[in-house]
C-alpha cells in the first residue's frame, strides 16, 4: 500500500463495478458460502500488464470478498508451452502481492476430460470426423449460411469409441482424425456447429510428457476445469463472450458444478503491443534483450524497468473494470508509478553532464559532511550522509552564461543555493580554447549553511556532487518500444515492427554522491530534480548501471 502522507493519492469512495455488483447480489441470494475465481494463463509466454489487470480483477474480488483464487495453468496446447513459462508466471503473481489457494493445471484433469469425452460418445454426443481440417473449416458454413453434416456424423456409438480408444493409442497421425461434439450444424451461433473436442498431437507435454497425444481443445476443457475447482465467477476477457454458451452447453450436458463467466474488457494501452505471440517475436529476433527487457510491457520488463506492484494496482484500481473496449493512456500508467515512488523512494543526487565548480574559498581539503534526508515525505525519517568539498559538480545546463531574465539558476555574478548546503556566487568563467565553459570558480557564503544563523534565501537551488567522492555510474534511458499510439490499427500494408522506435535505449553516463551506491530500498530512487532510476541486474563491480523508470515531472494530469 502507499504510504499516507502529503504525498498519498486521495482514495476517493467508488461505485461498485458490474462484478462486484454481480457477487453481491449472488452473496445476498445466498448463492454461495464464499466466492472462488480463477486466474487461467497459458505458459506459453510472459505475464503482460493486460494480464496484470486479470490478476488485480480475478484476486483482488476473491481478497474483498473473503474467498480464494486457484491459479490454473491452460496447459492444452503442448507444442507452445513450458515450464520456464510456469516459473515466470508464478514469480510475477507473487512480485503483485497476491497469493493462490491451489495451484492446477487443465493438464492434471486430462483423465477426467477423456472420460467425459467417452460418456459423450456413448451418449451419441460425439463422434470421430475424419475430415480434413479444410474441409471441417468449410463445413461450418458461414453466418447467414448453415453448415453442412459430416459424412462421418452418423457413426455407430461402438465405430465411434473404436477409433477414438485408437485415437489416444496412437494409432494416427496429426491431422487425421478428431472428435467433434454432435450439436446442431444450422444453428445460428457457429460456436455450436460440432466443435472438435479432440485434436491428435504427437508432441511432448511438458507435464504429462508422452502419455498422451490427443489434446483436448480450450471449448472442451476451460468450463469443465471450472466445475471441477467449483469456480463459481470465472471472470475473463470479452472476446470469449461468443464461447460463453458453449461453456454452459458443456456444463449442462455432462450434468456437472455450473461455474458461470463473465466478461470484462480487456486493457489496451497507448503505444504498447500486448500479444504473447508478437513479444515472443520481438525477443526471439532479438529486437530486444529479452522478456525482461525494461522496454516491454511485460511484468518483468517493468519490473526491471522500475514499476513497482503497488503503481499496477493502482493503476488497475483507476481504469476500473468495464465492459466496453478501450484504450487507456500510458500516461496514466506512468503517473501512477511517479504517485508511488514519489511517496516511497529514497533522494540521491547525481549530475548527468558535469560542469566543474571550484570554490576559491573552501579551506583546502576540507569534506563536510551534511545529513540530508532520504524522503522528504518522511521529515522525521532516516537520512544519508552527502559530502562537500571544495571542488563540486554541477548540471551544465544549471549555469547560464547569458542568462535571460527568469534563469533563476546560476549565472556570472548570480547566486544559487547547492542543495541541502551554501549559497554560492559565480564569479568567473573559465573557458577552454575552444570558448567552451570548463569550470566556474565560486564562493560560497558560509554563513547560509542550514540551521546555522539566518536564513537568506535565492530563488534557485540545484543539485550537485563533489568530485572528490562522485561515483561513476552508466545509465540507460528509455523511451516508447513504439511510436504508433494505436498499435491495435496497424495497416494491412504494414508490419507492427516498422512502428519499433530506434531510439528507445540511450546510454548516458551520471556521477553519483556515495550513497547512491548503499541503497538497500529494493525500489527505484529519485535522482533528485530529474526522475526515478532503479539498478540494474547488469551491474558488476565498477560497472553500475541504473535503468530510468520515468522522469520526475509530466504535464499530464488525470481526469
Ligand atoms: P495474449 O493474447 O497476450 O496471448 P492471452 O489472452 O492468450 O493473451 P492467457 O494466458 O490466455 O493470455 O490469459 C490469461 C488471462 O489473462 C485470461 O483470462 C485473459 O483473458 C487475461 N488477459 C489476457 N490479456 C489481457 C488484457 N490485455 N487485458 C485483460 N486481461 C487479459
Ligand atoms: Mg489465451
Amino acid at each position: 500500500m502507499v504510504e499516507e502522507g502529503k504525498n498519498a493519492p486521495v482514495q476517493e469512495p467508488r461505485k461498485l463495478n458490474f462484478l462486484e455488483e454481480i457477487i453481491e447480489s449472488d452473496l445476498k441470494a445466498g448463492k454461495f458460502d464464499s466466492i472462488i475465481t480463477r486466474f487461467p494463463p497459458e505458459p506459453n509466454g510472459y505475464l503482460h500488464l493486460g494480464h496484470a489487470k486479470s490478476i488485480c480483477i480475478n484476486f483482488g474480488l476473491a481478497q474483498k470478498y473473503g474467498g480464494k483464487t486457484n491459479l490454473r495453468f491452460d496447459d492444452t496446447n503442448p507444442t507452445k508451452e513450458d515450464t520456464e513459462y510456469v516459473d515466470s508466471i508464478k514469480e510475477d503473481i507473487r512480485w503483485m502481492g497476491f497469493s493462490w489457494e491451489n495451484e492446477r493445471y487443465a493438464s492434471d484433469y486430462f483423465d477426467q476430460l477423456y472420460e467425459w469425452a467417452e460418456q459423450m460418445i456413448l451418449n451419441g454426443q460425439a463422434y470421430v470426423d475424419d475430415q480434413t481440417q479444410e474441409e471441417i473449416s468449410k463445413g461450418r458454413g458461414t453466418i447467414d449460411r448453415p453448415g453442412t453434416e459430416s459424412p462421418y456424423r452418423n457413426r455407430s456409438v461402438e465405430e465411434n469409441l473404436r477409433i477414438f480408444r485408437e485415437m489416444k493409442a496412437g494409432k494416427y497421425a496429426d491431422g487425421e482424425k478428431v472428435l467433434r461434439a454432435k450439436i446442431d450444424m444450422a444453428s445460428p451461433n457457429m460456436m455450436f456447429r460440432d466443435p472438435i473436442l479432440y485434436r491428435i498431437k504427437h508432441a511432448s507435454h511438458h507435464r504429462t510428457g508422452d502419455k498422451w497425444c490427443i489434446y483436448p481443445m480450450y471449448d472442451y476443457t476451460h468450463g469443465q476445469c471450472d466445475s471441477i475447482e467449483k469456480i463459481t465467477h470465472s471472470i475473463c476477457t470479452l472476446e470469449f463472450d461468443v464461447h460463453r454458451p458453449l461453456y454452459d452447453w458443456f456444463i449442462q450436458t455432462l450434468g456437472i458444478y455450473p461455474s458461470h463467466q463473465y466478461e470484462f474488457a480487456r486493457l489496451n494501452l497507448t503505444y504498447t503491443l500486448m500479444s504473447k505471440r508478437k513479444l515472443l517475436e520481438l525477443v526471439q529476433k532479438g529486437l530486444v534483450s529479452g522478456w525482461d527487457d525494461p522496454r516491454m510491457p511485460t511484468l518483468c520488463g517493468v519490473r526491471r524497468r522500475g514499476y513497482t506492484a503497488e503503481a499496477l494496482k493502482m493503476f488497475c484500481e483507476k481504469i476500473g473494470v468495464s465492459k466496453r473496449d478501450q484504450m487507456m493512456d500510458i500516461q496514466l500508467l506512468e503517473w501512477c508509478v511517479r504517485q508511488d515512488l514519489n511517496a516511497r523512494s529514497n533522494r540521491y543526487m547525481v549530475v548527468q553532464k558535469p560542469l566543474k565548480v571550484t570554490l576559491t574559498n573552501w579551506e583546502p581539503g576540507k569534506v563536510e559532511w551534511f545529513d540530508c534526508p532520504l524522503n522528504p515525505a518522511e521529515p522525521e525519517g532516516a537520512t544519508r550522509k552527502v559530502p562537500f568539498t571544495g571542488e563540486l559538480y554541477i548540471e551544465r545546463e544549471d549555469f547560464m552564461e547569458e542568462a535571460p531574465k527568469k534563469f533563476f539558476r546560476l549565472k556570472p555574478d548570480g547566486e544559487v543555493r547547492l542543495k541541502y548546503t551554501y549559497i554560492i556566487r559565480c564569479n568567473e568563467v573559465v573557458k577552454d580554447e575552444n570558448g567552451e565553459v570548463v569550470e566556474l570558480r565560486c564562493t560560497y557564503d558560509p554563513s547560509t549553511r542550514p540551521g546555522c544563523g539566518e536564513w537568506r534565501s535565492v530563488k534557485g537551488t540545484i543539485h550537485w556532487v563533489s568530485t572528490e567522492y562522485a561515483r561513476a555510474i552508466t545509465i540507460r534511458n528509455y523511451d516508447r518500444l513504439f511510436l504508433k499510439e494505436d498499435m491495435n490499427s496497424i495497416p494491412e500494408d504494414k508490419d507492427y515492427k516498422d512502428y519499433l522506435n530506434p531510439e528507445s535505449l540511450t546510454q548516458g553516463k551520471g556521477l553519483a554522491e556515495p550513497a547512491l551506491l548503499e541503497d538497500k530500498s529494493g525500489i527505484a530512487v529519485q535522482f533528485e530534480r530529474t526522475g526515478y532510476y532503479i539498478i540494474d541486474k547488469d551491474s558488476a563491480g565498477d560497472n553500475v548501471i541504473f535503468n530510468k523508470t520515468t522522469s520526475l515531472k509530466d504535464s499530464y494530469r488525470p481526469e
